[in-house]
């Protein structure tokens, strides 16, 4: 820390991205990233991209007129932004403060403690059940902004709408955020409830089911209200957060939803073989609705696993800090063959 250092950051703890070594090629399974490539179609357009001497659109029409058709909303009820960590960040900035606490699970994406340190935002990590459920009771009328993943992180969990319902009915004067990143690997999105909850925002992410984590971009439903807002605070931080290539090429993606699909079908079909292969082998594993799995063995522990894995060339996630679930792993699901060399190299551990 330089002596120039704001003291009011003076106790802040930055994220830990997952980690990208470059001295040796790994079977990268630690950051949810797709394993295939962005929509070829899409990328054949990259020409058509407005010129990259002229600032890129900070209305984001194209995008949001896109988003509009696909999603079945109005544009005004969209915004777009520069990853949807960027929302995260927004949001908490425009709705919470000392009066408006933060709520969130314990177990949860660890960015939401750390946007809420950055804003000097008190928060409550609300803990989740011995099986790393929602107990929706613990979330009914408490009167504090919310953050929901939905799956969930690290666990994959999914939460029924009907309980995202009741929380958003008894906590009327509260923002609840639900972040969909993982949305589009088996759960039930919440977008359509946008029109029935004004205190409702929806994250969802171009990052994970479109293999487009590099480009950055991310996208909000909520009323226009939510939404204007939201728009307040990008216009007072970056009014051109989304460049024109990550614009261009993501609304070019969006015409091609069947590739997509296509995608998140096959890594669902991966994700069910992989867990069911390693039950097989007395792994327990959490129920997943996400392109990543949550496991552990009573036969070794996690962090050791981690390491022993990482030593075969295959990286995943562990949560060292994390004490409840630090005998767990966080495996992204790849392609089928990815799969299959990492199930090889967790035989040969577990035979050792
Ligand atoms: C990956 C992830 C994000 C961030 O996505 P970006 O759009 O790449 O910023 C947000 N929330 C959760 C739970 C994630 O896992």
């Amino acid at each position: 820390m330089s002596r120039f250092f704001s003291g009011k950051y003076s106790e802040l703890e930055a994220y830990t991205p997952g980690e990208q070594p470059q001295d040796r090629k790994y079977l990268k399974l630690n950051t949810n990233e797709s394993p295939f490539p962005t929509s070829p179609k899409a990328m054949k357009t990259v020409e058509n991209v407005r010129p990259l001497q002229l600032y890129s659109d900070p209305q984001c029409g194209i995008i949001r007129d896109k988003l509009a058709e696909v999603y079945g909303v109005d544009r005004d009820e969209i915004i777009a932004v520069n990853g949807s960590d960027e929302l995260l960040n927004f949001t908490i900035m425009a709705f919470a403060d000392e009066e408006h606490p933060l709520a969130f699970p314990d177990i949860t994406y660890g960015f939401y403690p750390v946007f809420a340190a950055l804003n000097h935002v008190p928060f409550e990590e609300i803990p989740l059940t011995e099986d790393f459920k929602i107990n929706v009771d613990d979330y009914k009328g408490i009167n504090k902004n919310i953050i929901i993943a939905n799956p969930n992180a690290p666990t994959g969990i999914a939460l029924p709408l009907s309980d995202i319902e009741t929380i958003l009915k008894t906590n009327p004067d509260n923002v609840i955020l639900i972040d969909e990143a993982y949305v589009d690997f088996g759960a039930e999105s919440a977008v359509g409830l946008i029109h029935k909850y004004d205190n409702l925002i929806v994250a969802q992410t171009f990052s994970k089911s479109r293999s487009f984590a590099g480009a950055r971009l991310g996208m909000g439903f909520a009323c226009r209200e939510l939404i204007n807002d939201l728009n307040t605070i990008r216009f007072s931080t970056n009014p051109y957060n989304v460049n024109s290539c990550s614009m261009y090429l993501g609304t070019a993606i969006l015409d091609d939803e069947e590739y997509t699909k296509a995608n998140c079908l096959e890594i669902i079909k991966n994700r069910e073989y992989t867990v069911q292969q390693l039950r097989e082998m007395g792994f327990e594993v959490t129920d997943s609705s996400a392109n990543f799995i949550f496991a552990r063995t009573p036969d070794m522990d996690g962090g050791e696993l981690y390491r022993k894995l990482k030593d075969e060339g295959v990286l995943v996630r562990h949560f060292f800090k994390k004490e409840r679930i630090c005998q767990y792993n966080r495996i992204s699901i790849g392609t089928r063959e990815q799969m299959e060399a990492f199930l090889a190299a967790v035989r040969k551990i577990m035979g050792e």
